[in-house]
């Protein structure tokens, strides 16, 4: 299924999908949960726009390379370039809206790359591994260091998360990231997963939310 970025309105946005650029390891208690140290300097990595699928009514995983993991996180859409360090205001005028996401992981497969030191694309970056609601324009939020993320599968809640929980807040994280490597109008950035993660599987029913500001309801087909 082809995506395109849009607003919760409808709207489509006419900037075209780029990258998608992740940090790992965001908030202490996740980074515990699967056993890895806390980084001392952010840990990005990047999915290609091919990966990215609409969140919509449902959406598929891979079945036969191990575990798939969800991965919860608050989504950037960013409206404008960004390079060697921008300054506060620069990287708030290029923020346009916010989305709940789903970074998809082969989570056997990372583990096997991770202990042999190999990159993670193959666990990362296969298609459909990362999965995009529409988003909610900027101007609907007053604290980027108090944006809620929940997820809810088959009725529990698994993830509850808040931008609070960040070791590297939103507006730095992103000043790091465009020091690293420009940054264009149509990126994504992916601020990292809470505490919670864990297997997917085909028929799951899912809710993420920015609670408070938008929620969508899907599934694992
Ligand atoms: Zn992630």
């Amino acid at each position: 299924m082809s995506y395109q970025h849009q607003y919760v309105d409808g709207t489509r946005i006419h900037f075209p999908l780029g990258k998608v650029v992740c940090i790992g390891r965001n908030y202490a208690e996740h980074a515990q949960e699967l056993d890895n140290p806390i980084p001392t300097e952010p840990l990005l990595f990047i999915k290609p726009g091919s990966c990215v699928v609409p969140l919509d009514s449902g959406f598929k995983i891979p079945t036969e390379r191990g575990s798939v993991h969800y991965e919860t996180e608050i989504a950037v859409l960013l409206g404008k370039s960004l390079s060697t360090n921008p300054t506060v205001e620069e990287v708030l005028d290029a923020i346009s809206g916010f989305a709940p996401a789903l970074d998809l992981t082969l989570r056997d497969l990372q583990a096997q790359l991770k202990e042999k030191g190999l990159p993670w694309e193959r666990s990362k970056c296969f298609d459909g591994a990362c999965v995009l609601p529409p988003f909610v324009p900027v101007s609907a939020f007053e604290d980027l260091t108090d944006i809620g993320i929940r997820l809810t599968l088959n009725g529990e809640v698994r993830q509850d998360g808040n931008s609070a929980l960040m070791l590297n807040p939103i507006v730095p994280m992103i000043q790091h990231m465009a020091t690293q490597f420009s940054l264009m109008a149509g990126d994504v950035i992916l601020t990292g997963t809470p505490v919670g993660v864990g297997p997917l599987n085909p028929g799951d029913k899912l809710v993420v939310e920015l609670p408070g500001v938008s929620r969508f309801e899907s599934q694992v087909l």
